[in-house]
């Protein structure tokens, strides 16, 4: 454990007593307040893909800070049209997609954003959203009912009212659920994160795209972690060769600094009037600098190719380590699997906090994976580093 620090205790107690404290760090390495190095094969969660401190994002901060911080959205900024427009045009694959960005802090407000819009868009009565269980939307209220995990939901009961969750992969569940008189929505990680790096069957994402269009049900993606190049492409969902009606990203958006986005397609989007929505501190102009800085460097260093790239390597590297059964994901979002009948079944967070005690950071989002989402300007040498420390630490 690391040494307390005073005030530590005057925090509430909604993340277990942590083992490190960073105080510093640069590209794929941080420095924790002994001086000690690791590397960092988790990013802040599938947050920091240019790696921390990256020097352009910095400048375009550290500029802004010295120019205008915030205005509130009741005026005008410089920053968030462009960066909508940024937005829009990787959404559409390189050309504009038709669509309208909604600024807020976090992924869940992201989330919280698409919620509302569907229930504008559907109008009063058609409001249920089908969600999939394993799924992670958020922690607001009506994000954490959308999150299919019933035993979150069961300190907090009553949740918002309208929420389905049926097994992810399964179109025949879903067929039953998205009846179109009651259903807005279908809310669906591309990808599920926190469940430990799911990927659907193939052919699930365009079939539910389907079934949405011949329901007149809206598709809605939630990219908050897969989102920005992470996967081996902008967003996951070009993979399923789709595009969805809604999309949601955060994390990765400011490189660290707190900004999500919900975006629709323009007459999905027009279902918001003014006093909607709204957010005091969403688009603001040093949270839209950070992201605009970011958004010009992953596309100039083609963060998906690097994705696809050291993503190959990894899960080539992971796949030669004997106790685990299955590396699973895309590019840089892997799951490694432990294998059930070795040493270290189901005690992924044995095993991270051991690789954190080894130098590498990872964590454990299930009790048999372990995550690994390296900032996507990791290098090949980074890679065979994290895969020698796991491989030591499972050997
Ligand atoms: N959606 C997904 C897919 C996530 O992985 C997360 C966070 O892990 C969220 C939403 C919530 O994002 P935030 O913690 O920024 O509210």
């Amino acid at each position: 454990m690391t040494t307390p620090v005073h005030g530590d205790k005057l925090l509430m107690r909604t993340y277990a007593p942590v083992r490190v404290r960073f105080v510093e760090g640069h590209g794929s390495r941080l420095v924790d307040a002994g001086g000690r190095v690791y590397l960092d094969f988790l990013s802040g969660i599938a947050v920091t893909s240019l790696g921390h401190c990256h020097p352009a994002v910095s400048r375009a901060v550290a500029l802004q800070a010295g120019r205008l911080w915030h205005v509130s959205n009741l005026f005008g900024n410089e920053l968030n049209g462009p960066l909508a427009a940024r937005l829009d045009t990787l959404v559409g694959g390189g050309a504009p997609a038709g669509g309208r960005v909604f600024f807020a802090n976090s992924g869940a407000e992201a989330n919280e954003c698409a919620l509302k819009l569907a229930r504008r868009y559907a109008g009063r009565g058609r409001h249920h959203v089908v969600s999939a269980f394993g799924s992670f939307h958020g922690r607001t209220l009506a994000t954490l009912h959308a999150t299919g995990q019933p035993d979150k939901h069961e300190p907090f009961q009553p949740l918002p009212e309208g929420f389905r969750h049926v097994a992810y992969g399964d179109l025949d569940a879903l067929e039953a659920a998205a009846d179109p008189t009651a259903v807005a929505a279908v809310l669906l990680e591309p990808i599920q994160g926190e469940a430990g790096v799911v990927v659907p069957p193939a052919g699930y994402l365009a079939a539910v795209r389907e079934l949405c269009d011949e329901r007149g049900i809206l598709l809605m993606l939630d990219e908050v972690q897969t989102g920005l190049g992470r996967t081996g492409t902008w967003f996951a969902f070009e993979q399923a060769g789709l595009r969805p009606d809604v999309v949601t990203v955060a994390k990765a958006l400011g490189n660290g600094m707190p900004i999500g986005a919900c975006w629709a397609r323009a007459e999905v989007a027009d279902a918001f009037g003014p006093g909607d929505h709204g957010s005091t501190f969403g688009g603001q102009p040093l949270a839209c600098a950070a992201a605009l800085a970011t958004l010009e460097e992953l596309e100039r260093i083609d963060a998906p190719a690097r994705a696809r790239e050291r993503g190959e390597q990894l899960r080539e590297g992971l796949e030669g380590i004997a106790a685990l059964s299955e590396v699973r994901g895309r590019g840089l979002l892997l799951g490694a699997v432990l294998a059930a009948d070795g040493a270290h079944a189901r005690h992924a967070k044995a095993v991270a906090e051991a690789a954190l005690d080894a130098g590498l950071v990872v964590n454990a989002p299930a009790s048999d994976v372990i995550r690994l989402a390296p900032p996507l300007i990791v290098t090949e040498a980074e890679v065979d580093e994290a895969v020698a420390i796991l491989g030591e630490v499972l050997g």
